[in-house]
């Protein structure tokens, strides 16, 4: 027979390795698959949203986090083709950081505290079995099955057909594309920068070790015809801001930090429950416009360790535990997640945004009112 664990968390992004670290912190057994090889660059705009602090300082990754000596951003700058930028002052202080570094560490962390870590490994299925759930994953052509008391769904949005919790592509809807690079030789303040223009946008941010990173969002069908490779479709956005084409004219790419993901669905319904809890972006994806999925990656990580540990102590049921999460899951996100779609459609409507760009000149706290709304709360409010 097998050896059973407490708990298996299947994906190792930031949902997963807090988590698993998490549970690893209360004497669960705890083992971490993730598909990927680490350290690995991923697509994200790297900005670590004031809101992610207090979250990280309650997994016990702050101190981990900040020697990794990530940039410290105070302000975003939201700019168009035309008029002048608008500058927004961040509720606190964001951390520039690259999801190569942040990732890795967050493994050695989750290590630390005794989680098994198992990387270049494909969850394939997960069913029910008598002692709990039964993971079968793949290693190139070797195949291994883990037996776990409970088993948590950390595998991002993109979940694989046939796993619990996979949504069929809705072809009703625009998907995007997102992209990445690092670049170097662009100064950049302790801002992080949006460029916004007619088929998507694309953020600059600083990140540790001096480069920036460039990461967009585009909506497929106008811009997939401009290019295929990450370098064509960056330049097909320059085409589109003229500010954003002076800003990278003189950035030279980084070799090796390009990364795409398709589809990226803004639309999917939020889903916190399928057979096991859904965490981070498998449960629901904030617009990365919001620049809050990491620190929503957390906290869904927070409400579900706490649960997850009184299942495994035989103090909450399954039913329980999946009651009492679905619940603050939509407690907590519905607001940010209606607001954050909002603004990620008023900001695809042409002539829109510079209107609202005009307004907010006159009435600056109204852009950051709106902002607002779309963030995560303090925990307990
Ligand atoms: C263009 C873009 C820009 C963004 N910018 C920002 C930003 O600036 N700030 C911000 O906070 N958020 C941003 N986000 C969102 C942020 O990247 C996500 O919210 C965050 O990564 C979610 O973390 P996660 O742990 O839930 O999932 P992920 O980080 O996606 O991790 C999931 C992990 O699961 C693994 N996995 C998947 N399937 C399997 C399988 N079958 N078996 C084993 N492992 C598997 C994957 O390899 C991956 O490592 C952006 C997103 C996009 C698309």
């Amino acid at each position: 027979m097998n050896h059973i664990q407490d708990v298996a968390v299947l994906g190792a992004g930031i949902s997963g390795s807090s988590l698993a670290k998490s549970l690893a912190d209360r004497g669960w057994e705890t083992v971490l698959i993730d598909s990927k090889h680490f350290p690995r660059h991923k697509v994200c705009g790297e900005f670590l949203s004031p809101e992610s602090q207090s979250m990280l300082q309650q997994f016990g990754l702050h101190e981990a986090v900040r020697s990794l000596q990530p940039r410290l951003i105070n302000k975003a700058r939201l700019i168009f083709d035309h008029g002048t930028p608008l500058e927004i002052p961040l509720p606190g202080t964001a951390l520039g950081l690259s999801r190569y570094a942040l990732d890795s560490t967050l493994h050695k962390a989750a290590t630390s505290s005794g989680v098994h870590v198992k990387t270049g490994t494909t969850v394939t299925s997960v069913y029910p079995s008598r002692r709990g759930f039964t993971v079968e994953t793949k290693q190139g052509k070797k195949t291994q099955t883990y037996e776990a008391r409970a088993v948590i769904a950390a595998w991002g949005a993109n979940c694989r057909a046939g796993l619990p919790g996979h949504r069929p592509s809705g072809n009703l809807k625009p998907t995007y594309i997102g992209v990445k690079s690092h670049f170097k030789g662009i100064d950049m303040e302790p801002v992080v920068e949006l460029y916004l223009f007619d088929g998507g946008y694309l953020g600059i941010s600083p990140v540790e070790d001096g480069s920036v990173n460039v990461a967009a969002l585009l909506k497929r069908n106008t811009l997939e015809q401009t290019g295929k490779s990450v370098s064509g479709l960056i330049e097909a956005a320059c085409r589109r801001n003229s500010k954003l084409a002076q800003k990278l004219a003189h950035a030279i790419p980084v070799p090796g930090t390009q990364a795409a993901v398709a589809p990226v669905e803004l639309n999917r319904k939020p889903l916190s429950w399928e057979l096991i809890p859904q965490v981070g972006d498998a449960s629901l994806m904030l617009p990365p416009l919001c620049g809050d999925g990491m620190s929503m990656a957390l906290r869904s990580a927070q409400l579900c360790a706490p649960l997850a540990d009184s299942f495994l102590s035989g103090n909450l049921t399954l039913a329980g535990w999946q009651e009492s999460y679905s619940r603050s899951i939509q407690h907590q996100f519905n607001g940010p997640l209606q607001w954050g779609r909002r603004l990620q459609w008023l900001f695809g409507v042409p002539f829109l945004p510079r209107l609202l760009l005009g307004a907010a000149h006159f009435a600056p706290e109204l852009a950051y009112k709106l902002v607002q709304a779309t963030r995560l709360k303090e925990s307990g409010s």
